[in-house]
């Protein structure tokens, strides 16, 4: 037991035999095929503080969890002798720009190439750089989606008639720069002081109360935040409470989870049978529970997370996947046609794929309407209908989500897309603007400039109706 590493502070965590075992233990695995070999090395050890961590160790959630790395300053001193003072600087300058604070498990940080770290397309999700800040495009909000004008009560979003949205947490296992709720989730930043939206704990009360007492509400997303930071005894809480309400039929748990911290299905026992004894629960009383998960690259799947959703397929427990589409990270048919297929081989349907939010200080991710279509077409017919993925704009302001290529009106040039709703705001007209880089200077001077922008709004929403 290695628990005397430089560094590395094991001596608080009990392991559970059983861990090491399990990691080898008898259950589904995918049939060994060579499109689908997962990357299986004991990839951890190109990291000096962790080149004499075993598998047994490294497979531990609870030493994932408590060797994260929060700032750029402890990020410094694990990568220091893999990048220039220059690059770490460059991070520290763009940590100071960012809404996102850092949070990234040793997983995710073994699995950036650090000798390339610049095109990397985990370290883009991750880590922002003040050399890649672009321009913010001026209609970008920090809660795009308006959700807290739908709020009956703390930590739920009430929009479309039979489903809700339950934020139970504002904490993840990692932070991602783009998330969609930048005004709330994670810690404060330098440029912004997170909102307290959730509902921890006992102020969950007031939340099922509302669900009870609405008998439209069938569907309920628990989110927040990110359901693996629930331990399994709320998870087991919210669970069997929705289930008890008559009208609820289908509870989704969104994480990411799976795709930063795969070895918890493996070692946190008690998390992984709450959501089986739940899935098991829900099926025999003719309901659903489904785990969206958040996989964006295939360079994130490796053999842990093929044994994870191993456990989870071989449980009954169904697993979908939400990527947003990312610029340098999958924007490319090459990117997102791998992850699809390896999430399918893996059991996992890959449901939908997301147009970057229009979040402040993150500019440099988003693509455009035009080229998010391009991207879809490319990759449709490349994997069977029922895994490809719907590619889908979330429209600002809570219109909901909607196929991209349904907007009613377009304009390239100035790169604005007009969409309606009716089942959820009648009448009223959604815009999604895309970034201002992907426009031409004469097009960018309109938006920059205030009265040009409102006579160009105007004139758009004119021609959309
Ligand atoms: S895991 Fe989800 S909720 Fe958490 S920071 Fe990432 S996108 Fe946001």
């Amino acid at each position: 037991m290695p628990n005397n590493i430089m560094g590395c502070d094991t001596a608080a965590i009990q392991l559970n035999p059983v861990i090491a075992s399990s990691f080898n233990a008898h259950y589904y695995e995918p049939i060994p095929s060579s499109r689908y070999l997962f990357r299986s090395d004991e990839f951890w050890r190109g990291l000096d503080r962790w080149k004499d961590i075993d598998a047994e160790l490294f497979l531990n959630h609870l030493w994932q969890e408590k060797n994260a790395i929060t700032s750029v300053a402890a990020l410094g001193d694990l990568i220091k002798n893999r990048i220039s003072t220059a690059f770490l600087r460059d991070i520290e300058e763009g940590h100071q720009l960012a809404p996102m604070s850092i949070r990234l498990t040793p997983y995710v940080l073994s699995l950036i190439d650090w000798d390339n770290p610049f095109l990397d397309p985990l370290r883009r999700q991750f880590l922002p750089l003040a050399s890649e800040k672009l321009v913010d495009h001026p209609m970008l909000k920090l809660d795009p989606m308006g959700e807290q004008n739908d709020s009956p009560a703390p930590g739920l979003t009430h929009r479309y008639p039979d489903r809700v949205l339950f934020l139970a947490t504002n904490v993840c296992p990692v932070y991602c720069r783009y998330c969609t709720r930048s005004y709330a989730v994670g810690l404060d930043t330098d440029v912004v002081t997170k909102q307290k939206i959730n509902a921890p704990g006992e102020r969950w009360e007031p939340a099922f109360r509302y669900i009870e007492a609405n008998s439209s509400v069938e569907d309920v997303v628990i989110s927040g935040g990110d359901a693996y930071r629930l331990k399994a005894r709320q998870i087991t809480e919210i669970g069997e409470r929705l289930l008890d309400i008559p009208h609820v039929r289908r509870m989704r748990f969104a994480t990411k989870g799976l795709a930063v911290l795969p070895m918890k299905v493996q070692s946190d026992h008690d998390w992984t049978d709450a959501i089986s004894r739940l899935s098991d629960r829900a099926r025999k009383m003719g309901k659903s529970i489904a785990i969206h998960t958040h996989f964006n690259h295939p360079n994130e799947i490796t053999a842990i997370t093929a044994k994870a959703l191993g456990i989870l397929y071989e449980r009954g427990v169904e697993v979908r996947n939400q990527a947003v589409i990312l610029r340098g990270v999958n924007n490319s048919k090459q990117a997102m046609h791998r992850l699809n297929e390896c999430l399918a081989y893996l059991n996992v349907r890959p449901y939908y794929c997301f147009q970057g939010d229009m979040i402040q200080g993150v500019e440099t991710l988003r693509t455009s309407i035009c080229d998010s279509i391009e991207l879809e077409k490319a990759t449709r017919g490349l994997i069977a209908g029922h895994n490809t993925p719907h590619f889908i704009v979330d429209l600002p302001g809570g219109g909901g989500k909607r196929d991209i290529h349904s907007y009613d009106y377009y304009d390239k040039q100035l790169g604005v897309a007009v969409y309606r709703a009716p089942a959820v705001k009648k009448d009223k007209l959604f815009l999604y603007c895309d970034p201002l880089h992907a426009l031409s200077p004469e097009s960018q001077a309109l938006w920059i400039n205030p009265e040009s922008r409102v006579q160009l709004l105007d004139d758009v929403l004119k021609s959309a109706k």
